[in-house]
């Protein structure tokens, strides 16, 4: 028998680690140490139920683990096979199998394929990903498939990236491939750095070995050698479970020379993010791996075609990548069943603000909010109203409740004037000022404006001055037209997306809620 404790940053936050000690110690106490081993996971999405423990061989689901329920955990469960009810998750998911874990509202609408072995496996042991299939979508490339066969397996499936604007996958690495070079990149962006989005330090943290695989079989078929994860530093346990990861799977060469004996070789290294959330746009992204100031460059030329030290390179964020094995495995038809028409396959959110779930989902595509918020989040607290729902971030917008049932996928948030983004989703209820929410987004844009250009640097700035002014109650009718003045020239001037979707935090409060805005303003003529 095994006892998985969730090892994710929000578990460890609230105490798995300690929980794991006094647990192997408890172990020993009652002679069971050689019996039953602790395992420990990645994150199961129940983030703010932490710290999470399953005991098998009965999958029992414990919530809110302490330190001091560890003696009767052994005692009574493992020992005596009586499950500690008051720990229970749900207590109807029995081990008698009344209801499983996966009837449940949280899970029962899920479908995990980024996810998949996250809380699942020990992300620390290769063997346990090899266990899960991990790897074998590689050997299947290497051994059967040429690259452009695999570049039309992605561009068939219809994946789109999963870092926010939702390019289709297969068309960028069809791009890479095109452009000959004597070498080329393949890059991770793993610079989350949206305020509410966890989602792809969930995946690094509890199934590294996925974006390795990703990326190697993107080498492939592109022609690239070297790979990069670009990873944010405030992501430690991401970083250490990458570096265990490489290690590992250089030690079992499948990366390196000569992978699998197919002549094919490819190599991957990190590189620390240093905090700035320009970085995660691309270009600032690669001219930081080569060692300079993080700031944007104008595209064209595209990455695809001098990305990298000036040479063709893809680059897709972790979620993208982490479906990537599961597409060869299963087939581009399985994935595109999956989703809406122009959006294929699952979107993993992190639900955040007045939400009873706090935590991780992955949903197919098409997904209701409704079906988000009410049913897999558990609605609101205390009893209150909804009244938006933030996606996408500093660069999103908010869904106000008209649209609490338009499926979500790419084109329909963009035509509600919200974005997809990474997949931040938070939450307000009816109490939220939706002045102040605009007002939180930009305090962050102007802070993290890399200041090349003037529409971003200083017109964010003027912005965050008329937003001050309003909340203030000392704003005029005027200076809110200035506002939205300000909003429209700073997306059509600025150089890069940072500055180009900051007003859209403003712009959609607007549209949504101006009345909010006009109630703060004293004259109103
Ligand atoms: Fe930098 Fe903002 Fe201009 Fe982008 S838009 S280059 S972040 S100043």
């Amino acid at each position: 028998s095994h006892v998985l404790v969730c090892g994710g940053t929000g578990c460890t936050s609230s105490g798995s680690q300690q929980i794991m000690v006094a647990l192997r110690e408890e172990l020993k106490k009652q002679g069971l140490d050689e019996e039953v081993s602790v395992v420990q996971t990645g994150c199961h999405g129940l983030c703010a139920l932490g710290p999470i423990m399953i005991v098998y061989p009965d999958a029992t689901f414990y919530a809110m683990v302490k330190e001091e329920d560890i003696p009767e955990i052994v005692e009574e469960h493992l020992l005596k096979g009586r499950p500690v009810q008051r720990l229970l998750y749900d207590e109807t998911v029995t081990p008698s199998g009344v209801k499983s874990l996966g009837d449940t509202d949280f899970y029962k609408k899920q479908h995990r394929i980024a996810l998949r072995n996250c809380g699942v496996i020990n992300p620390e042991v290769i063997e346990e990903y090899i266990g899960t299939g991990g790897y074998q979508a590689l050997g299947k490339v290497l051994t059967e498939m040429t690259p452009d066969d695999v570049i039309q397996v992605l561009l068939d499936s219809g994946l789109r990236g999963r870092g926010g604007a939702g390019f289709p996958t297969g068309l960028k690495w069809k791009l890479a491939k095109g452009n000959a070079a004597d070498q080329k990149y393949v890059c991770c962006n793993a610079d989350e750095g949206d305020p509410g989005a966890f989602m792809d330090r969930s995946v690094l943290e509890g199934d590294p070995h996925a974006v390795l695989e990703a990326m190697t079989i993107a080498g492939y078929a592109i022609g690239a050698s070297q790979g990069y994860i670009y990873v944010r530093a405030e992501y430690p346990i991401a970083v250490q479970r990458l570096k265990i990861a490489i290690d590992q799977a250089r030690e079992m060469e499948l990366l390196g020379d000569d992978i699998f004996g197919s002549g094919f070789s490819f190599n991957i290294d990190l590189r620390l993010g240093a905090g700035a959330f320009v970085c995660g746009e691309e270009t600032a992204l690669m001219v930081s791996i080569e060692g300079n100031r993080g700031e944007p460059r104008p595209r064209p030329p595209f990455p695809a075609q001098k990305g990298l030290f000036g040479k063709p390179t893809i680059l897709n964020n972790v979620e993208t990548w982490a479906n990537i094995p599961q597409i060869i495995l299963n087939g581009p038809e399985w994935f595109s069943s999956m989703g809406t028409e122009k959006s294929k396959g699952t979107k993993v959110f992190a639900l955040g603000g007045k939400i009873h779930n706090t935590g991780l989902v992955e949903v197919p595509m098409g997904t209701t909010l409704r079906e988000i918020i009410e049913e897999i989040g558990g609605g609101i607290p205390n009893g209150k109203k909804f009244k938006a729902a933030q996606t996408g971030g500093p660069s999103g917008g908010c869904i106000p409740a008209e649209h609490f049932d338009i499926p979500i996928d790419y084109d329909n948030l963009v035509a509600i004037g919200s974005m997809m983004g990474s997949g931040g989703l938070i939450v307000m209820d009816e109490d939220d000022c939706m002045v102040d929410i605009a007002k939180f987004f930009l305090e962050f844009t102007v802070e993290e404006s890399c200041g090349k250009c003037t529409p971003c640097r200083i017109g964010t700035k003027r912005m965050l001055e008329i937003l001050e002014k309003i909340t203030k109650g000392q704003a005029t009718m005027a200076d809110l037209d200035k506002l939205e003045e300000l909003c429209y020239y700073i997306k059509a001037n600025s150089a890069c997306a940072l500055g180009q979707t900051a007003p859209n935090p403003v712009l959609s409060t607007l549209k949504y809620f101006r009345d909010e805005y006009v109630a703060h303003i004293v004259d109103k003529t």
